[in-house]
């Protein structure tokens, strides 16, 4: 199991390190911008929305490794899916990082390589920066185009 878990490390790292789809896409038509001031990492979400399906997606930001990590593999995991696949994909995923294993109904497969983030669990703080870019994303889908700003 620690043999795995060194795995799910070097997948967060590799993230975190050379986040993909950093940047602002062309066409993105929604946004939004998410903060977690318990750890101070900021993201804020792109898409390209066509219709129901997420046709391009990116993100900006910065924070601990998780909370790019996550945006990171967020961002590649639901390009080309509808919004309910997303929404469902989102449930698994909060499922996955806030329950415990044997609390969980659903079925952790669909998450593929997002399945790195079930250590998060075991650091209740860390909770927070994984799901930090899936908030934005939801606010964005939404359409709840709130900017932030300290001014
Ligand atoms: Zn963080």
């Amino acid at each position: 199991m620690s043999e795995l878990r060194d795995l799910y490390q070097e997948v967060i790292l590799d993230h975190s390190r050379t986040p993909r789809n950093f940047g602002e896409p062309k066409g993105a038509n929604r946004r939004a911008q998410g903060t977690n001031p318990l750890c101070g990492d900021r993201a804020t979400v792109f898409l390209k929305l066509d219709g129901e399906v997420v046709q391009d997606a990116g993100f900006i930001g910065s924070g601990c490794s998780i909370s790019t990590a996550s945006a990171s593999m967020m961002t590649e995991s639901i390009k080309g899916k509808t919004l309910a696949q997303v929404e469902a994909l989102f449930e698994t995923f909060r499922e996955l990082i806030t329950k415990d294993p044997d609390a969980r109904h659903g079925d952790a497969a669909p998450l593929g390589k997002l399945a790195v983030f079930s250590g998060v669990g075991e650091f209740p703080a860390r909770v927070k920066c994984a799901t930090l870019a899936w908030h934005a994303l939801r606010a964005a889908l939404k359409g709840e185009e709130q900017p932030v700003s300290t001014e």
